[in-house]
Order: C-alpha cells, then sequence, then structure tokens
C-alpha cells in the first residue's frame, strides 16, 4: 500500500551531523585522550554489530477525537499531538526497526568482565545508532511515498513525553508483528532488543505543518543529550 515495502534491511552509519547533534560528540570531547580512542574503537563496533531491520504496516484512520485516532480494526492510539498532526490522515503508518540482540548481548558481555566503560559506551553507541537508523527508515518511507503522491508526518512515537501510554506500544506491537525480525515486547511495554523503536506516520494528500521532529515536542528536549531541538518552539 502507498508504493511501500512491510519489511526494510539496511546498513546503518552514523553520519557527521548525526554525531555532532546528540551526546556523542559531547562524549567524544569530555572524555580523556585514552577514553576518547575507546569512544571511537567502540563506535566501529557498534556499527560492526547492528543489523538494521523494519517491518511496516499501513492502518487506514476510521474516526478521530480530541485526543485518539481510531484505525480499522477497532483500536485506538492517545496522543494528543499525533491527533494534532495526524488527524486529518488517511491512513497511520506503524513501524518497528531494530539493530538486532548482539549490541545487548556485547554490553553484557563487557559488564560482566567488568569492563564498566566498554558497556557503557557501546550502549550509548547503540542508542545513538537505532536513533539515525530510524532517519533513514523515515527518509527512504518519504521518498516511496512522495512517488505516489502522499505526504507523511514526522514519526512519533509511545515512551516520550508527549505520549505516555506505554500500552499503545502493545497495539503497536500486535499489528505490526515484529516477532518476525526478532522483537518481543515485555508486560510494561518495552521492546527487546532494547535497542528497537516503534515509529507512527500520518500518511494522507494534505497534512498540517509541524517542526522538524519530535524533540520540539518533548519536555525534556533541553535535558536530553540525544535531543535534535535546537530551538524552543
Ligand atoms: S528530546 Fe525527547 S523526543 Fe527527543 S530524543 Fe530526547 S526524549 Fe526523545
Amino acid at each position: 500500500m502507498y508504493g511501500l515495502m512491510d519489511y526494510y534491511k539496511f546498513d546503518v552509519r552514523l553520519t557527521e551531523k548525526d554525531v555532532s547533534s546528540t551526546g556523542w560528540n559531547c562524549l567524544s570531547r569530555t572524555t580523556s585522550t585514552y577514553s576518547s580512542s575507546l569512544v571511537n574503537e567502540i563506535l566501529q563496533e557498534a556499527h560492526r554489530l547492528a543489523r538494521a531491520e523494519a517491518v511496516c504496516r499501513a492502518v487506514p484512520v476510521v474516526k478521530t477525537t480530541g485526543r485518539e485516532i481510531f484505525l480499522e480494526g477497532g483500536q485506538a492510539l492517545t496522543s494528543s499531538l499525533l491527533v494534532r498532526l495526524a488527524g486529518t490522515a488517511r491512513s497511520l503508518l506503524l513501524v518497528v526497526c531494530t539493530l538486532g540482540h548482539m549490541i545487548d548481548r556485547r554490553v553484557e558481555e563487557y559488564n560482566r568482565k567488568g569492563l564498566a566503560a566498554h558497556a557503557y559506551f557501546l550502549d550509548i553507541a547503540g542508542t545513538c545508532l537505532i536513533e539515525a537508523a530510524g532517519r533513514q527508515l523515515v527518509e527512504k518511507i518519504k521518498t516511496q511515498l512522495e512517488a505516489c503522491g502522499f505526504k507523511s508526518t514526522i514519526p512519533l512515537g509511545p515512551g516520550h513525553s508527549y505520549w505516555k501510554s506505554l500500552q499503545d506500544q502493545r497495539i503497536i506491537y500486535d499489528l505490526v508483528n515484529p516477532a518476525k525480525i526478532g522483537v518481543t515486547i515485555l508486560k510494561s511495554g518495552i521492546m527487546l532488543p532494547k535497542k528497537s523503536v516503534s515509529m507512527v506516520m500520518g500518511i494522507g494528500r494534505e497534512l498540517p505543518p509541524s517542526a522538524e521532529n519530535h524533540c520540539y515536542y518533548c519536555s525534556i528536549r533541553r535535558k536530553c543529550p540525544l535531543s535534535r531541538a535546537r530551538d524552543p518552539l
């Protein structure tokens, strides 16, 4: 539907822009020379271990209220920001993207061996990489949608301050079924592997304007090391 695929596999790399606009740059600058070379070594390791895969499903929108969007099949997603940006969408595109288990396992291994700095840097590198994977995938999806004459909203997701209900994570999980790329979900709504994200984008012909990314709508954007909000809204 909409010229999109339901499965994506791709190589993910942190670009210079990714590095300079996230906590990774800060980390490199504030560490000693010894740690700085370790940080770079670990970033290369994260690139080698990451296996970016994603599954997607476009679900038609049936009805919108002030704080919910109802989907075909009866499920509702409960973010008022989603309603504001995607309330006029024809469909919501639900996406789950993961880097696989290898980074999680290596972090555990470093911890078992008492290499706390290695574990810490690899965990942060994995977080930066899954964020970058999400951005790269969204660019690909936007290009495919535009080729079919459709627009899309910025991606939003449960678990950020603007979308508190982690129960919605379960709804997205059940609709997308990312078990086929090895992603499971806990009762709390947290997905495993840890370096996995869910994203929801509205698809339509006419959509309202929005900020460049979801960090502009997040209440912790000034403190979050991964924030991509350059200025307050
Ligand atoms: S600023 Fe908020 S939305 Fe952006 S990365 Fe941080 S927690 Fe997520």
